[in-house]
């Protein structure tokens, strides 16, 4: 087996197929992400984005293909769950934080729990994590304080905490007010910024345009289209993807 090294893909997706029962929702699908890119992943309800991105950090099963994070097969009965999902972060559109623990809380709890690292350090990177999602002062807020903007970045921290390799990101800001989606797609940009891995489903067409280094977009289960965002926007060819941009742009 060749060893896994950083010029090679981080996440490798090859012909994946995903049944639910009788229903296939991902017929093969392929794409390659290389470290520190971003690629954004886009298409209409239903087709299999969410199911796609969970098969990465193997929330989902898959029925055929290949998908290696870092050279380690994903589908491996004998896998490190665990392990891998320290690799592999994720944030989904509802955040989910524990209600009745701060900010800070919820940031420390899963390094607490699953990495057993010193509080000191744990709660260290917590606070220098706070600075970077720019939530300083909201320490020692509990959730029901904060709006759904800053919830949702809280909820990137907590992800952040485990030092993650790649981040996968489902749709954080469609259930947010107007207002506040700005600020979590700042906070993505910033890691972006930095290098960190990211793949993304989003219905934020400027953002995607902005900030992507690729762009997938799905229909039915399959890859339609994708490309760089430049020729994307400017020269998508497939009725599919027109008739989506039509409608969302
Ligand atoms: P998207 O994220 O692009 O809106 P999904 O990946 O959520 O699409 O869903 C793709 C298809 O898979 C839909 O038809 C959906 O109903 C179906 N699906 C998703 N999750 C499940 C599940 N756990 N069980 C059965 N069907 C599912
Ligand atoms: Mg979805």
């Amino acid at each position: 087996m060749s060893v896994w090294t950083k010029k090679d893909p981080i996440v490798s997706i090859q012909d994946v197929h995903k049944s639910f029962g009788d229903l296939e929702v991902l017929k093969g699908v392929s794409l390659d992400v290389m470290k520190g890119e971003v690629i954004c992943i886009i298409g209409p309800s239903g087709s299999g984005k969410s199911t796609l991105i969970r098969c990465v950090n193997a929330l989902n099963d898959i029925q055929g293909g290949s998908i290696k994070v870092e050279g380690v097969e994903v589908s491996d009965p004998n896998l490190d769950k665990l392990a891998l999902r320290k690799k592999v972060g994720m944030v989904f559109q509802q955040y989910n934080l524990f209600p009745h623990k701060t900010a800070l809380e919820n940031i420390m709890m899963a390094p607490l729990l699953v990495l057993k690292q010193s509080p000191e350090d744990v709660e260290a990177h917590a606070r220098s994590l706070i600075r970077k999602v720019r939530l300083e002062g909201k320490e020692n807020s509990y959730p029901g304080e904060l709006s759904g903007g800053q919830q949702q970045r809280v909820a990137i921290a907590r992800s952040l905490a485990m030092s993650p390799h790649v981040m996968l990101f489902d749709e954080v800001t469609a259930a947010l007010d107007p207002e506040t989606v700005k600020e979590v797609l700042v906070t993505i940009k910033d890691l972006a910024a930095e290098g960190m891995t990211c793949i993304l489903v989003t219905h934020e067409m400027g953002f995607a345009r902005e900030i992507a280094d690729h762009i997938y977009f799905t229909d039915n289960g399959v890859i339609v289209e994708h490309g760089p965002p430049k020729t994307f926007f400017a020269k998508a060819k497939d009725p599919r993807t027109k008739e989506f941009l039509d409608q969302i742009l």
